[in-house]
């Protein structure tokens, strides 16, 4: 069947006073029904451009969509109206942020906006949609929803805003929920409760969820499949298993060894030697190549690597890397689960 959405090489630059930034570099995705793909990948990978984009919420200049497509449920997203992308956004595509204060007025009260997008998007009463909002409260896990709707949200602590968000986010009972780092900036405690909630309400709603987070440990609590991003490049996609078990790409290797470990550490990114490059003339081979520990020499440095699946690899894994090339097959070593 077609995926719910499906991202194909989608490029992004942001034309900047230093130059253009090659953002994404042809960023290809698609999550299925009732999945939840986990995009990871460090800060500036493009993560949340490629969020942004499928929102329709690109600043636009200095962000230009040069190239790509994103489908929705057979419909071309890139070609529709602002008017016709609201109708979805906030509907049908709905989107949480790290931040709950980004997505709350601090001068409206809880039910007038968790209200908000069933009045925007469906014909309902002012008194069903109170009465929705109230279970909706309930749901994702806030007591005493009634006397909550009267409240500010500068009364709610931090994991209280952002189960209102939440609720917010599903009210419409979206099909696909958008989450960037919805836990990043809550403590550990508040963060394992919120993704109880999330991986509960995904089963519940049936819902499709793009899952972008820097934390592995994170992500594997909740996603199916896996994305990885590097330097705005998706460098490798597969099933959250196999990302385990039989990782190909030499930063998802590295990604692999860091596997979920102690609670409490935030930042669970093995170190890599050497930095991302410039994303304004990016080298024009592997964008990896300068920190790669398996750079197999020119080929790396001249030819960009496309996202595929190795012949001799079995179901839908795909990698970005000359290592996987058809002439070079036969070498060894074809690395094998992680180093
Ligand atoms: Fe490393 Fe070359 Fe593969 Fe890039 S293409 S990840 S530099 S081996
Ligand atoms: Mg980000």
């Amino acid at each position: 069947t077609e995926p719910l959405l499906s991202i194909d090489d989608l490029q992004v630059h942001f034309n900047t006073e230093g130059g253009t930034v090659e953002a994404l570099d042809g960023v290809s995705l698609s999550i299925g029904h009732d999945e939840v793909l986990g995009v990871i990948g460090e800060s500036g990978c493009g993560k949340s451009v490629t969020a942004l984009s499928t929102m329709g919420l690109l600043q636009s200049p200095p962000a230009e969509i040069v190239g790509g497509s994103i489908t929705y449920d057979g419909t071309e997203l890139l070609d529709l109206s602002d008017e016709e992308l609201n109708e979805i956004r906030g509907d049908e595509i709905t989107m949480i942020y790290q931040d709950p204060m980004s997505s709350l007025n601090p001068v409206l009260t809880i039910g007038r906006q968790v209200k908000e997008p069933l009045l925007a998007h469906r014909d309902v009463s002012e008194e069903a949609a109170h009465e929705r909002a109230v279970e909706m409260l309930e749901s994702v896990g806030l007591a005493d929803a009634e006397r909550l709707m009267t409240e500010y949200p500068d009364a709610l602590s931090g994991g209280m805003r952002q189960r209102v968000v939440i609720a917010m986010a599903l009210i419409t009972e979206p099909k696909l929920l958008i989450a960037d780092e919805p836990t990043t900036a809550l403590d550990v405690t508040i963060q394992a409760q919120i993704m109880d909630l999330l991986t509960d309400l995904r089963e519940e709603f049936e819902m499709s969820v793009l899952f972008i987070s820097h934390d592995l440990a994170v992500i594997s609590e909740i996603a199916d499949r896996i994305g990885v991003m590097y330097a705005g490049n998706v460098v490798e996609q597969c099933d959250m298993r196999t990302l385990f078990e039989s990782p190909l790409h030499p930063y998802t290797r590295k990604l692999a060894e860091s596997i979920p470990s102690l609670e409490g550490e935030t930042d669970r990114l093995p170190t890599i030697e050497g930095t991302v490059p410039e994303l304004i003339d990016p080298p024009s081979g592997c964008r990896f190549a300068g920190r790669c520990p398996q750079y197999i020499g020119e080929v790396c440095d001249t030819v960009e690597p496309e996202l595929e699946t190795p012949s001799r690899v079995e179901g839908d894994q795909k990698v970005a890397c000359h290592l996987y090339d058809e002439e070079r097959e036969e070498d060894p070593p074809w690395p094998v689960g992680p180093t």
